[in-house]
């Protein structure tokens, strides 16, 4: 797939990070037990279990309409933080996509970074504040540039994948200032960000989906 992206590669990649989160749900929730309070898991899986239901029920015919649906499941079936930062971030991108059944490379990056400004006005996180924004914001660089370079769409999804994880790993030694885990103070370092690995793992989704198209 060098292109375009079809929407019914999207639903696959919404599909396969819902199986991400739940057989990593266990591990997120570990992370969160650290530093916040061990739903991070479960907030993910039973958020992204109940958009699949509802797209299995009927599959929108526009990537707008799709993310739509995305983000408001997981605003309406998910409590924690996480449900309205993700849920905004899919709105964004349906916002940003508009009514089309593909994308292209450029289109793509442009509804990602709708969806991260989307977390930014929701939750004012800056980098370096360990949250979901840390793994986010380079992935999102790292896709823009590789497209730049004259990378194809599943080579830039592989370096925002690599860029994502690098920006997981780099959010243990921080101190949260945003989010549940910031009450913890100095004792939140030495921990992963829970949010910023299913951030993670929803880029590492992406390029193996389109990678394997
Ligand atoms: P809760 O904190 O309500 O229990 P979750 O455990 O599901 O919700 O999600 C926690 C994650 O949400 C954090 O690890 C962090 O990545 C993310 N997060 C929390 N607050 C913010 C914020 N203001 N901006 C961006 N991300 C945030
Ligand atoms: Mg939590």
């Amino acid at each position: 797939m060098n292109g375009t992206i079809p929407l019914p590669a999207l639903v696959t990649w919404l599909d396969a990070f819902r199986t991400a989160v739940t057989e990593q749900r266990a591990y997120l929730t570990e992370l969160d037990s650290a530093i916040g309070d061990a739903d991070h898991g479960a907030n993910m899986a039973r958020g992204m279990a109940a958009v699949m239901d509802k797209l299995e029920t009927s599959t929108p015919p526009t990537a707008d309409e799709l993310f739509k649906s995305v983000g408001m499941t997981l605003v309406t079936s998910v409590g924690g933080a996480s449900g309205p930062l993700y849920g905004t971030f899919f709105l964004r991108m349906g916002m940003s996509a508009g009514a089309v059944a593909e994308f292209d490379g450029a289109a793509l990056a442009a509804a990602l970074r709708a969806g991260l400004d989307g977390i930014v006005a929701r939750g004012k996180a800056e980098a370096g504040d360990k949250t979901m924004f840390d793994a986010l914001a380079p992935a999102l660089d790292a896709f823009d540039a590789a497209l730049a370079d004259g990378s194809s769409i599943p080579a830039a999804a592989a370096a925002a994948a690599d860029a994502a994880e690098a920006g997981r790993d780099a959010t243990e030694p921080l101190v949260a200032r945003k989010g549940r885990a910031s009450y913890l103070g100095e004792r939140s370092a030495g921990h992963l960000d829970p949010g910023s690995a299913s951030t993670a793992l929803l880029m590492r989704t992406l390029a193996d989906v389109l990678g394997s198209s």
